[in-house]
């Protein structure tokens, strides 16, 4: 593979890893993302799926229980006296209001306006007692005027006649002789088909309250009290006739001057009464806030809609009577009944629900619950755009799981990818030691050629020139054949190397081990540099140590291991070439230590020096016309002598190479 591998598809093969890196993880974290977004919309659809039949279920509840407000307001009689279906809806079915109405819109209830207090012509005897009371203020003799007409044979005037005694008795402090003579006024008998009168004697029970508000309590005016309050309140919307006494507002007037008359010093007895007045006349002021901003017959029917009256917000609902609208005012509890059907189907199951009007209004439900909802749905058509959410109760169960199952799916996913950068890391690793290895080769062939070439060309030319005869004396023709025999041992020796390494790159080497001295290795090793360091001017320094013992090695592959030591020292030493040898031993090894004050290593080639063909690419190590394979023959050799070799050097300083091998026989195994 290797082997086909050139400057430019490096770049590729680079950018193919990078591709086959990035590519499994984006697309990794692209289904991750994928996944993490499905499952929530996968739980979410499961349990909306789940929900969906309680849903449809509480939705039919609240459709029944909306049947409950539609046929009270079904069961009205529009021909009826209106506050019999007021009573009934107020009073049984809570509801806040009610307004009827005709199809053009007029009115049926609330009616407004209404009787007016009978007037008198001024010259009448009526006319001259108001003249006196209101005009002259001479109570007295306007006193006088009204008691001479209590006898009237005009209802109306002996009525209002004994009102204006009344007031004005009271006006000149005879509160008793007032009270005497408003009691008969206010305690006669109502006469429906005059609704006049029945306004001038409802003016004459509020004149008693006020008179006995003013007189303060006793047993006898207390009795009083209880009899116009009972009067009252038996008449105030009452559904007894085909139509009601008075006019809606003027109902309201009255009935609210009742309610403060409650709030004076005396009390009345029955509660019941005094809470159905209370309801009553809030519903009635709400009915006419209704009839004046809202348009009762136009609008859609049978839907719950939204209004503001008063500045309360409240819920209307309208319905068709054949000829006539209802629109009746709903009240909370009567809206939240008609909900509890929902209430009815979700409690005691793990889910809460949460209802919003279609303002998104909290109506029903819980109103603050925890988490998101799981699921949405829309309410029955009787409620345009309500809507019903679905929570689990105590938080969101299912959010946990899901974050549960997300973590999950990241983790994984984190771990795949450091997978596969590590994976990726390791073959990137491999590759550009491929591309390393293959580029030495390459190296390695030109210098082999180059090696080979320089000694046999010089020869040639030495040998050549003695053969012609193109030297001065025999003295010459010796040195040139002496330079000849040393480029000889020059180039054998590399061919030495280049067999030693072939051999170790088949695992073929054979080493022969025997007891032989360190000094006689050292010796053999010296001999052989000897002649080159001279002519070199290396200056040599030896200290073997004394009486070492002898050690199983290869003689001669020690020797190789020596002289490529000594070699180096040399070549990669500049100018006054100091080198060292030193044997001795350490510890339970035997060291050759080489050492020189030679250019030196960087730190960073003192690991890669050892591998096949490394050259640390300075100027110096080119000329020195090496090819990158004595340090690795080395290290081979000492290896399989079970010894380790060391360097120590400092760029510009020197080196030190020591090769230590064990003395003991134990660790003295090499292999083949
Ligand atoms: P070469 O044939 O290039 O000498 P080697 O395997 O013997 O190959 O050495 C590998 C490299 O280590 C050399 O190219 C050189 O840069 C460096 N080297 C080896 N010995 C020394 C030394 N004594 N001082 C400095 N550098 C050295």
């Amino acid at each position: 593979m290797a082997a086909f591998i050139t400057k430019r598809s490096q770049l590729q093969w680079l950018a193919l890893l990078a591709v086959a890196v990035a590519l499994p993880t984006a697309s990794l974290l692209w289904f991750m993302s994928r996944v993490i977004a499905n499952e929530r919309l996968v739980v979410q659809q499961k349990l909306a799926v789940l929900y969906q039949d309680k849903l449809a279920d509480a939705s039919a509840k609240t459709m029944s229980r909306l049947q409950g407000p539609l046929s009270a307001l079904e069961e009205i009689k529009p021909a009826a006296n209106p506050y019999a279906a007021l009573r009934r809806l107020v009073l049984e079915y809570h509801f806040r209001g009610l307004v009827l109405a005709a199809d053009d819109d007029t009115l049926i209830y609330p009616q407004l306006g209404g009787a007016t207090l009978p007037g008198a012509s001024a010259d009448s005897p009526f006319g001259a007692a108001s003249r006196e009371e209101f005009a002259h203020q001479d109570y007295s003799t306007a006193a006088d005027l009204y008691d001479s007409l209590l006898g009237d044979a005009d209802p109306h005037i002996a009525l209002a006649a004994a009102v204006g005694k009344s007031r004005c008795l009271s006006r000149l402090g005879r509160l008793d002789a007032a009270l005497a003579a408003c009691c008969q006024a206010a305690l006669a008998p109502l006469r429906r088909e005059d609704p006049s009168l029945c306004l001038t004697v409802e003016n004459a029970r509020l004149l008693l309250l006020s008179l006995l508000r003013q007189a303060g309590p006793n047993p006898a005016r207390a009795n009083l009290f209880q009899q116009t309050i009972d009067a009252l309140v038996a008449d105030l919307f009452s559904p007894s006739g085909d139509k009601p006494l008075l006019s809606a507002n003027q109902n309201l007037f009255i009935a609210q001057k009742t309610l403060e008359a409650l709030h004076g010093p005396f009390l009345y007895h029955d509660e019941r009464a005094v809470t159905a007045l209370q309801k009553l006349t809030a519903a009635e002021e709400l009915s006419i806030a209704a009839a004046e901003t809202l348009t009762p017959a136009a609008g859609a029917t049978d839907v719950i809609f939204k209004t503001t009256l008063e500045q309360k917000t409240m819920y209307g609902l309208r319905r068709r009577l054949r000829s006539t609208t209802a629109l009746a005012l709903l009240s909370d509890e009567a809206v939240a009944d008609v909900l509890a059907g929902f209430r009815d189907v979700f409690t005691g199951t793990e889910s809460t629900y949460r209802i919003l009007d279609a303002s998104g209004e909290f109506v029903a439900g819980v109103a603050q619950p925890r988490g998101n909802p799981f699921t949405v749905a829309m309410l029955p058509a009787a409620f345009p755009g309500w809507k019903v959410e679905l929570y689990f109760q105590g938080g969101d169960v299912f959010e946990k799981a899901a974050q549960r199952q997300i973590a999950v799916y990241i983790w994984t996913g984190g771990l795949v990818i450091l997978l596969v950068l590590i994976a990726a890391g390791l073959a990137t690793r491999a590759v550009s030691r491929q591309i390393r290895l293959n580029s030495m080769k390459n190296d390695f062939i030109a210098t082999v050629s180059h090696e080979l070439k320089t000694p046999l060309a010089s020869m040639r030319v030495l040998v050549d020139t003695v053969l012609e005869g193109h030297v001065r004396d025999e003295a010459q023709a010796k040195e040139y054949l002496r330079m000849s025999a040393r480029e000889n041992e020059r180039l054998s020796r590399m061919i030495d190397n280049f067999l030693t390494f072939s051999r170790m790159e088949r695992n073929k080497k054979v080493f022969n081990l025997a007891n032989v001295s360190p000094a006689s290795m050292a010796e053999a090793a010296l001999d052989s540099v000897r002649a080159k360091f001279a002519a070199q001017n290396c200056r040599l320094t030896v200290e073997i140590a004394q009486s070492l013992p002898a050690i199983p090695a290869d003689h001669d592959a020690i020797v190789t291991v020596l002289v490529n030591l000594l070699d180096n020292a040399c070549k990669y030493t500049t100018q006054d070439k100091q080198i060292t040898l030193k044997v001795f031993t350490r510890d339970d090894a035997l060291c050759f230590a080489v050492g020189d004050n030679g250019i030196g290593l960087a730190r960073r080639h003192l690991r890669k020096i050892f591998d096949s063909f490394y050259q640390v690419d300075s100027s110096l190590a080119r000329q020195a016309e090496g090819c990158g394979l004595g340090l690795s023959i080395v290290k081979f050799i000492v290896d399989a002598h079970h010894g380790r070799v060391t360097v120590e050097s400092k760029p510009g300083a020197g080196s030190v190479f020591t090769v230590c091998l064990p003395l003991n026989k134990h660790g003295n195994h090499p292999h083949h």
